[in-house]
């Protein structure tokens, strides 16, 4: 079996990975595992998602996507442009989120294309066209792509439906982690073990780095929550459509429990909103098992004092509303998204606060704010920060280095043979390398873009 590296290669995004293996009789077929989009560090596009694949997109049999994110996902209309005509394996909730992340990106790559001649990858009506070509499995699902070349789902704990990925071919037994979730996730099942592996291919985004507990992060939010409540202001918090702004609504929904307040809670982003119906209308991928909400509470994302402000003149109305109150609103680092009208208002008033749950990319407005800007630019307006700024670590989406080192060891067989590192930054990737050597006593390897293995 041969293993390809087209993207997510020595950085983070553009995951893309071909596998080559032989059937029975014989004939080879060939497979991808994601097709994502390469990402600059503030815009949503970079121009190497123009170039070439590296591969003949009109030879490869079938794709299996592991998760709806634009850098798993987003090239995937360029591989039908360029000649593929095969399936696009995908869970359910996978292929409903799909469209709202690559809608979404649309239309920051047109708003984008406009301010600074980026590209834009595909029109609204390929992802039509891509939606055509996919087809849902459920995890524990076999797919056959040629007798003696099987695939499967298995259940990634990332975002709902994710997945990491089986190939057994020519012998082997093949796992691709796609991404791989945080510990303590309480509205998703635990990451699955893996049950037996001759060779991972493992993402590394936070392998060199260990999250704060998962208790803080509820300790911090609720301590945001209070302080506005006593003092008046408005919390912003800048949010990531799937998985964490669910994650944020469900842990408000339990603290609201016994914090008795009439504060109203806006969700103000289309995007996050659409995404939390998809959560709503998957339920049995979430977990159901919580000691208070249980069975009993099966919407585990709505409670009275949420509203959702889906159109523009609901959302210009939150306005309206005296302080204190709480707005959600993407996009999460700041760098497009209702959230900027909010902080334009908010940022100057030492009596709010902004909370920041996620990860903020170097060049971001996000991370010029969390690295103590005293004014920042927001749609050519200076804006002065004089609000207390806060960040919750422990909001990650991804496994940090434990997990994946725990993640990494099968429930049989001992530890895989070799382990390939993608998605991860050369620092990271570099220093959880050294570690899983130490710890795992194997061959470890981060391989670049276009090297081809033989496993
Ligand atoms: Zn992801």
């Amino acid at each position: 079996m041969k293993i390809s590296f087209f993207g997510a290669a020595r950085e983070v995004t553009g995951s893309c990975h071909l596998v080559e293996a032989k059937d029975e009789q014989g004939a080879t077929h060939r497979i991808l595992v994601d097709c994502g989009m390469f990402q600059g560090e503030e815009r949503l596009c970079g121009s190497k998602n123009m170039k070439p694949f590296g591969f003949d997109p009109t030879t490869i049999d079938s794709v299996f996507v592991t998760h709806p994110h634009a850098d798993h996902t987003g090239r995937l209309p360029k591989l039908i442009k360029e000649g593929f005509r095969g399936r696009i394996y995908l869970t359910e909730p996978c292929r409903a989120l799909t469209r709202i992340v690559l809608e979404d990106a649309h239309h920051i790559m047109t708003e984008n294309a406009q301010r600074c001649g980026d590209p834009v990858l595909y029109q609204k009506e390929d992802l039509d066209v891509l939606l055509e070509h996919a087809e849902g499995v459920g995890y524990h699902q076999q797919v056959t792509v040629a007798p003696g070349f099987t695939v499967m789902f298995h259940d990634a704990g990332h975002v709902l439906g994710s997945a990491f990925i089986s190939v057994e071919a020519e012998g082997k037994r093949v796992v691709f982690s796609g991404d791989i979730g945080n510990d303590d996730v309480p509205i998703l099942p635990a990451t699955e073990r893996i049950s037996r592996a001759d060779v991972v291919v493992c993402e590394s985004t936070y392998g060199h780095r260990v999250h704060e507990p998962p208790k803080e992060r509820v300790g911090k939010l609720r301590a945001a929550i209070e302080a506005i409540m006593h003092e008046g202001g408005v919390l912003m918090i800048p949010s990531f459509s799937i998985e964490r702004t669910q994650e944020l609504l469900y842990a408000i929904n339990l603290m609201l429990r016994d914090l008795k307040t009439s504060m109203t809670f806006f969700l103000d982003s289309p995007m996050a909103i659409r995404a939390t119906e998809v959560y709503r209308q998957f339920k049995n991928y979430l977990l159901f098992d919580h000691p208070i909400l249980g069975e009993a509470d099966r919407d585990f994302f709505s409670f009275p004092n949420l509203r959702e402000t889906l159109t523009v003149p609901e959302s210009k109305a939150i306005n309206e509303t005296k302080p204190p109150f709480v707005v959600i609103a993407g996009s999460g680092m700041m760098s497009g998204g209702r959230i900027l009208h909010h902080l334009i208002r908010h940022l100057p008033d030492p009596n709010s606060t902004l909370l920041i749950i996620g990860y903020q990319a170097a060049g971001t407005l996000g991370r010029r704010i969390y690295e103590g800007a005293k004014t920042v630019r927001v749609f050519k307006e200076e804006v002065s920060v004089r609000c207390k700024v806060t960040a919750i670590g422990a909001f990650s989406a991804h496994g940090d280095m434990h997990k994946l080192t725990r993640w990494l060891v099968p429930e049989e067989g001992g530890v895989p043979k070799k382990i390939f590192l993608v998605h991860g930054d050369p620092e990271a990737q570099d220093v959880f390398e050294t570690h899983l050597r130490h710890e795992l006593k194997t061959e470890v390897h981060a391989p670049s873009f276009g090297e081809t293995v033989e496993v």
